[in-house]
């Protein structure tokens, strides 16, 4: 079969840049080596996530919340199988969506691995051995990330897990270890310690989420340290002994120096994630990655072999859903003669805990290390009329501004719904706006964005409320 563009990979960056592709008038086929559509994202990473996030928060709240409302229900019993149920419902009904919009987008779809055997083809071994081969005029490669891997410490992701097997265990673990303390560690070690573990954190650097704005990672930690989760930072684990009942972990200062054990019925590995080019062919075509195994691509997600392309979690940049996303609507316009673009200034971050973080644009470290001058309006929860009367005040929203021209160059925010809050910071920046422009926005009472009206005034030092 002759194609205009066959994309490697049904991910968010795969699936969306095929379904832009074909609106686009392109004729389109999708490899995906896996059962379902949808990638990590769907099946393995943010909607299953997201599922046990926002049950094991409401099983909290119906615990500690309800009482306090009035509401009557006794103490919440647990059905670990039930959740799981909710959760994978969630996801079937996701990944069922994604093979409905390829077929109405009239995309042909094509099981097994692909290989990139020449500039224009891919060769394709599904499953049962067969093997077949399709051309194409482009080529997009969207094969994602999997998980990172320590040295030495076997992922059997029954005891010893990564992101994959802890968002299905099948029984709450008295005491889990979580290794790493960026988004996924926070965000699973979160959902496991509301449904009754007792997690402790060990992290490499002497800070959580590396990355994001410092005033922020502080009070968060705080907030998590209060909700019971302990943090040993800059430290390593060394080892993980799986032969007794109990795993034990060694763990020893970052720097080095006398180790000591960690005892833990589960260890999660979450230190990140590494791009997947496995059984892909690069070398053979002479593909160019880094030294980190990411398809190197230019401005135009093109790579050094003519007619191949590269989206998402496999080069470089935040491995993120809707960057990839992005990416996959860019790349399919510029296939197409366009000029697709991605703004990687306005590419919101959100960590989905409770409360949230999120953040868009520059941190004041970023800030302070480029020399640029800037005014900073923080707003807390504390003195938001909504967030008193739900009860939520932890957190606050910071808003920073360039000093001379007052445009908006970052906007962090701790505290419920963050992650949706973020959006209106996302739009604000994207069309260039000064911290006055969302000042002089009118926003609805009562609710929690009145907190980024209000650290927008206080840019200006001039907020009402406070
Ligand atoms: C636990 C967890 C939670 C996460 N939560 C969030 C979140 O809340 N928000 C967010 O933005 N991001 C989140 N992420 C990250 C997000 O999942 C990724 O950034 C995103 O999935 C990347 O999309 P992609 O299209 O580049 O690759 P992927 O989603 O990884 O998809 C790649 C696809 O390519 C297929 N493939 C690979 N090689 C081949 C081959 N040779 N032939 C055929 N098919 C192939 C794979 O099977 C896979 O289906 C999370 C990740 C994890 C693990």
């Amino acid at each position: 079969m002759s194609y205009d563009l066959i994309v490697i990979g049904s991910g968010p960056g795969g699936y969306v840049c095929a379904i832009r592709a074909a609106q686009l008038g392109m004729k389109v086929a999708v490899v995906e080596k896996d059962k379902t559509f949808g990638g990590t994202c769907l099946n393995v990473g943010c909607i299953p996530s997201k599922a046990l996030l926002h049950a094991s928060e409401r099983y909290e709240e119906t615990g500690q919340l309800f009482d306090k409302m009035g509401i009557k229900v006794g103490k919440p019993k647990l059905d670990l199988a039930a959740m799981m149920k909710f959760k994978d419902e969630g996801v079937d009904g996701n990944v069922k969506g994604v093979a409905y919009l390829l077929k109405k987008n009239k995309i042909d779809t094509v099981q097994g691995t692909g290989r990139i055997a020449a500039p224009g083809k891919v060769e394709v071994k599904s499953a049962g051995g067969k093997s077949e081969t399709l051309e194409a005029k482009a080529i997009v490669i969207a094969t994602g990330s999997d998980v990172a891997r320590l040295p030495g410490i076997d992922i059997d992701e029954k005891r010893i897990v990564s992101s994959t097997g802890a968002l299905v265990l099948d029984k709450v673990p008295e005491r889990m270890l979580v290794v790493g303390a960026g988004v996924i560690g926070l965000e699973l070690g979160s959902v496991w310690r509301r449904l009754g573990a007792d997690v402790i954190v060990v992290e490499f650097l002497d800070r959580i989420l590396p990355g994001i704005d410092n005033e922020v990672c502080r009070q968060f930690q705080r907030i998590l340290e209060r909700q019971g989760i302990k943090f040993k930072l800059s430290s390593k684990v060394t080892a993980v002994d799986a032969n007794g009942k109990t795993l034990k972990a060694s763990v020893e200062p970052a720097a080095g120096g006398a180790a000591e054990t960690i005892e833990a019925d589960v260890v999660l590995v979450s230190i990140g994630r590494v791009p997947y080019t496995e059984g892909l062919g690069l070398e053979g075509v002479g593909v160019r990655t880094d030294n980190k195994g990411r398809v190197m691509v230019d401005e135009h997600f093109a790579t050094n072999v003519p007619g191949v392309y590269a989206i998402g979690d496999v080069i470089a940049g935040p491995m993120l859903a809707h960057k990839a996303e992005d990416e996959g609507v860019a790349v399919a316009e510029i296939i197409a003669g366009q000029a697709g673009h991605v703004n990687y200034d306005v590419i919101p971050n959100v960590v989905y805990t409770f409360p949230e973080i999120a953040s868009v644009g520059k941190s004041e470290e970023e800030l302070k290390a480029a020399g640029v001058a800037f005014n900073v309006g923080k707003f807390p929860f504390t003195a938001n009329g909504r967030a008193k009367i739900n009860h939520q005040t932890d957190g606050f929203v910071k808003i920073l501004a360039d000093a001379k021209t007052d445009r908006v160059l970052g906007v962090h925010i701790v505290g419920a719904d963050a992650g949706n809050m973020i959006a209106e910071a996302a739009v604000a920046m994207e069309f260039g706006a000064a911290s006055e422009d969302i000042a002089r926005t009118c926003h609805a009472h009562p609710t929690l964005t009145e907190a980024v009206k209000e650290a927008a005034l206080a840019v200006a030092k001039r907020s009402i409320n406070m």
